[in-house]
């Protein structure tokens, strides 16, 4: 058993069964036992991998588009460049590179960094040391700056909330103990209003999830965006509207039980898309959800690829070649991630998204 597994046991064993919000949260980010917290999780070493760290192509043609965002709408200055979760550092690192050339970016640009956890905020100081970034445990504290925004894998780390539709009301999903383990049991039946919406499209037995720090995140870059100009760039796997059970745990690279071993798996559930337009609706508008891979085409991935290429040989392109499959095949990350972006009233959505 984990040591995490002994702290949330004593917890339940005192205070009842825990919501699963929290229990994702502890997983995740416990200071001394969190898997994020405590340890760098990506590549092809550690428990997965994400688009940035697959290639380099991926931080180059966000930033880009971010960069074309800010000329479009005027190249305000100061702007605030954001990401959400920046991982390595690696999306942010490559974004900058690219925008080199961009007249006036980076003289007008600073660089915050929204990241809670103190072994990735270390990666980061090292690969981003040229740019002075600022870190923020939320988006709360953002400055009130027109906001070019990023979140890769952000959001669908953020803690989950499941219920079960019972009848005309909702039994929440909780974290209890049976036998002396760790067990997931259901709360008693109650109406829950902000779940109206899905009595028309769920039946009995049904599990939705929602998402109650997604929709506050969304709520602080709304508000800047809606304010001061600017755009938020979210990418990550899910849909307009999830249903059902899409809580999943991680270990090197492959699925595990969520309860089995908690602080050493990464947990994630699907982005509701629809969640997040919500509540950025009457703030600043949201954009179309695009499939990853009509998105990276629309900014020019496949020329990028092409030029790329020109300068490789051997297994540097035959990984390369696979790279570009993994980004846009229809069977890998092309179709199951997805893509939206908030923008202001009165704007353009940024390149490669529709109104
Ligand atoms: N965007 C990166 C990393 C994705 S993993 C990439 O694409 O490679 C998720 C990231 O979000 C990690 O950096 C993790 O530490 C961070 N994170 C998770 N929950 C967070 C929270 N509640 N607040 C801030 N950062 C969080």
């Amino acid at each position: 058993m984990t040591a995490l597994a002994d702290i949330l046991q004593a917890e339940i064993t005192a205070s009842g069964p825990m919501r699963l919000d929290a229990f994702m949260a502890a997983c995740l980010m416990h200071p001394e036992h969190g898997y994020y917290a405590t340890r760098d999780p990506f590549g092809e070493k550690g428990d997965f991998i994400t688009a940035p760290e697959i290639s380099q192509m991926f931080g180059e043609l966000t930033g880009l588009c971010l960069a074309q965002t800010w000329l479009d709408q005027g190249a305000p200055n100061p702007v605030a460049l954001v990401e959400l979760g920046p991982g390595r550092g690696t999306l942010m690192a490559d974004a900058l590179r690219a925008t080199r050339g961009v007249p006036g970016f980076h003289d007008a640009l600073k660089v915050h960094l929204v990241e809670t956890s103190p072994a990735l905020r270390a990666r980061q100081a090292d690969t981003l040391s040229a740019h002075a970034p600022t870190w923020h445990d939320s988006a709360d504290t953002l400055p009130a700056l027109p906001t070019l925004s990023i979140a890769n894998e952000f959001f669908d780390a953020l803690p989950i909330r499941q219920f079960q539709r019972q009848g005309d009301g909702w039994c929440e999903r909780v974290v209890g103990l049976a036998e002396g383990t760790l067990s997931l049991g259901l709360s008693p039946k109650r109406h829950e209003p902000a779940l109206a919406h899905r009595l028309e499209d769920t039946s009995q037995g049904d599990i939705v999830e929602t998402c109650p720090a997604a929709a506050s995140v969304i709520d602080a870059l709304a508000r800047r965006i809606g304010a001061h100009g600017g755009a938020a760039l979210v990418i990550d796997y899910g849909d307009w509207r999830s249903l059902g059970d899409t809580m999943q745990a991680v270990q090197g690279h492959d699925r595990a039980d969520i309860l089995a071993a908690p602080g050493m798996a990464d947990l994630s559930a699907h982005v509701d898309f629809e969640a997040l337009a919500d509540a950025a609706r009457g703030t600043c508008k949201t954009t179309r959800l695009a499939p990853q891979a009509l998105f990276l085409s629309r900014l020019g991935i496949t020329q990028r690829a092409e030029a790329l290429a020109a300068q490789m040989s051997g297994h540097t392109l035959d990984a390369h070649h696979a790279a570009f499959h993994r980004l846009t095949g229809r069977d890998e990350m092309g179709t199951l991630f997805k893509v939206m972006a908030l923008y202001p009233e009165g704007a353009a959505p940024p390149p490669g998204l529709d109104p």
